[in-house]
């Protein structure tokens, strides 16, 4: 009878096929990877331990991976690493081999129960906007707005939605909100609850077709990612678009007027599921280049180089230690630029960013922003 790890070995080789079988170890990946700097989970070692059957799960750095993308982007070989940490995971998890981490199991569990990370009653979804006069969603109306989990349901995060519906509105759009929408499932895909992904996926596909949906307007780069390119996995098809999309092809068009000046300077922190996953660099800074009155600089590591948050691949559940947080290196570098604005275009990078910036002596004047909220104050 074959080991339990043997088994995890073969799961991976099924999961890679032939991809896994064109690593040759240059460890390409393993330099590209953000944690080479905090602790020894390398993404080489792990695939050449996974193979031969020796991945030490207990040690919990299977649940590392952010799921960045920055190691896939430069393997030589074209390995789909993000596909083989998942499907590590998915095996651990099948076969009972290791727990998945205390955090993480209760959001799962959250998922499952109520269609949200965070355990609220579905009803309570779109408590954040009871006091805007937002139409629900008829099959007559252009666009659905899916706002993320956790611009929803998290009152600190709140302002991001609402400030998206300031810009729609500025702009004439013609959206509508849905009830009884769930999480988009992204996080479950990633940390390898497959099922509860599908689960999640279909309600919402069943949801959006039965009310007519054809276009659909995210502001997360999670949803835009698994609402675009892994729902139609499922017979899920529907025009998606990310906010920052929508505005600067509004701007462009003249549909939306940023008349008020501002001052400062602002840097612009590339999510990972907008840039890398999506190739989504250049609209965010069209729109922060017309605003007016603003002086605009890159920070160390943009666009393709962006340091993730370290809040993809379900880690944004999980408890990371100050010492292991990427999100206070990229605080330094905002800082290190001379710019008193972090803007980013990510629910889950503006959470960990504000999350690490009360740890932080930032200065009083510095302020870090989801980039609707500063399109909404130049309205
Ligand atoms: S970069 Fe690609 S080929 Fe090189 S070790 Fe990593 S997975 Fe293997
Ligand atoms: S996706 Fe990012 S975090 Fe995961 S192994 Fe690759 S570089 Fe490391």
């Amino acid at each position: 009878m074959k080991s339990p790890f043997t088994e995890v070995a073969d799961l991976l080789k099924e999961a890679g096929g032939e991809a896994l079988a064109n690593c040759y170890q240059c460890g390409t990946c393993s330099a590209a990877c953000p944690w080479r700097d905090y602790t020894s989970f390398l993404p080489r070692r792990m695939f050449q331990e996974g193979r031969l059957g020796l991945t030490d799960f207990e040690s919990g750095n299977l649940w590392r991976c952010v799921t960045c993308n920055k190691c896939v982007q430069r393997c030589p070989r074209g390995v789909p690493i993000i596909e083989l940490m998942r499907a590590l995971r998915r095996s651990v998890i099948r076969l009972g081999i290791a727990e998945t981490p205390l955090a993480l199991a209760g959001t799962l569990r959250n998922l499952s129960a109520t269609g949200n990370p965070m355990g609220e009653e579905r009803e309570k979804r779109n408590s954040w906007a009871r006091d805007l006069n937002i139409k629900s969603f008829n099959e007559d109306t252009e666009y659905l707005f899916y706002p993320c989990c956790v611009t929803s349901f998290d009152p600190s995060m709140k302002n991001a939605a609402l400030s998206t519906v300031k810009v729609l509105e500025a702009a004439g759009i013609d959206f509508g909100l849905l009830e009884n929408v769930s999480c988009c499932g992204e996080s479950a895909r990633k940390s390898g609850d497959e099922e509860l992904f599908k689960q999640l996926a279909c309600n919402n596909i069943d949801l959006f077709r039965n009310s007519g949906v054809r276009k659909i307007i995210v502001n997360s780069p999670h949803c835009y990612h698994t609402l675009k390119n892994e729902y139609p996995e499922l017979n899920g098809n529907f025009h998606v678009v990310h906010i920052s999309q929508l505005i600067a092809g509004l701007i462009d068009q003249g549909q939306l007027i940023l008349t008020k000046p501002m001052a400062g300077k602002i840097t612009y922190h590339d999510p990972c599921y907008l840039g890398r996953h999506n190739g989504i660099y250049l609209e965010p800074r069209r729109i922060l280049g017309s605003l007016k009155g603003v002086e605009f600089i890159e920070m160390k590591a943009s666009l393709a180089d962006s340091l993730c948050c370290g809040g993809g691949g379900g880690r944004i559940w999980m408890e990371t230690p100050r010492s292991e947080r990427f999100s206070e290196e990229r605080l330094k570098q905002a800082l290190a630029s001379g710019a008193n604005t972090l803007v980013t275009a990510c629910p889950y990078c503006l959470s960990n960013f504000k999350d690490t910036a009360l740890n932080q002596s930032l200065p009083e004047d510095f302020s870090i922003l989801e980039i609707s909220e500063l399109v909404a104050r130049a309205l």
